[in-house]
């Protein structure tokens, strides 16, 4: 049996050598995380905890959270995070943040959508026999009790907003939605949401059971496209300059033998 995400499934799409280096390699990347990891992190860190506060029927004002995610940036902050655009300063991405949770607080109190589950575990098959699990974790899931939907909320720190055509394609909260049916019911209607921190925009999308499907069998075929590659050539593109393994790929002229060395030694378990 093996475990795929997203993540994963994504990392093969986006450089097949780095989807190597990460997943069969097990290279733990010497570089520290970029500054936008670290934003998002936070960002998700403060709302989730925003949402458990009002589970247990705790209000935080929004000075309170903006507390929380100033300690939660203090707290994983590093001099040695990389700040890839060099117009940006650490201070720039941190004032981001405060105010993506300022316009999050403002147009989403009192936080009453009926929250059912927050950091929701999903795993399911792929394929019937199992062979194949699908696992990921939902931002919050939420059931909307007037028309009896579920609703999949994703968080995006990202600036760039893509088309509408991209949600309506979008792969991981549709597999989500997967999971999602299989625990309620294959007939339950289920709301897939984006929430555009950067633009205070909320984007929705849904899938039929028929698409549904379709997904299944494209995500196992693109599996099957994985586990029979035996060649990963490293793919260039814009996103290199925010890759952990930039400083061992032989595409930017780095050899990647001795960290393949000494991570055969240590290891790396990641999904
Ligand atoms: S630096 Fe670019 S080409 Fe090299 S592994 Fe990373 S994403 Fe792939």
């Amino acid at each position: 049996m093996t475990i795929y995400s997203h993540s994963r499934l994504s990392t093969f799409e986006q450089c097949p050598l780095k989807f190597k280096f990460r997943y069969i390699d097990k290279i733990i990347p010497e570089i520290e995380k970029t500054i936008e990891i670290h934003l998002g992190k936070t960002v998700h860190d403060t709302l989730e905890w925003l949402y458990t506060q009002v589970q247990d029927n705790k209000f935080p004002t929004m000075d309170e959270t903006i507390v929380y995610y100033a300690e939660k940036w203090a707290e994983n902050y590093k001099p040695e995070i990389i700040i890839v655009k060099k117009d940006m300063t650490a201070k720039d991405y941190f004032d981001k943040g405060v105010e993506f949770i300022i316009n999050y607080y403002t147009k989403h109190q009192p936080f009453d959508d009926n929250t059912i589950e927050i950091e929701k575990k999903i795993l399911f098959n792929l394929d019937e026999k199992g062979k194949y699990k699908l696992q990921g974790f939902i931002d919050r899931l939420v059931h909307n009790t007037k028309t009896n939907e579920y609703e999949v909320h994703d968080y995006k720190t990202a600036n760039f907003l893509p088309k509408q055509e991209k949600f309506e394609n979008d792969r991981q909260l549709a597999l989500y939605s997967i999971g999602i049916k299989e625990i309620f019911g294959e007939d339950k209607e289920v709301i897939l949401i984006w929430h555009y921190l950067a633009h205070n925009q909320k984007i929705c999308s849904k899938r039929t059971n028929q698409q549904l499907q379709q997904l299944k069998q494209e995500t196992l075929a693109l599996i099957n496209q994985i586990e029979a590659t035996e060649k990963f050539p490293p793919y260039i593109s814009k996103l290199c300059d925010w890759c952990e393994y930039k400083n061992i790929c032989p595409a930017w002229g780095n050899s990647p033998e001795k960290e393949i060395e000494k991570n055969n030694e240590e290891g790396l378990d990641i999904w």
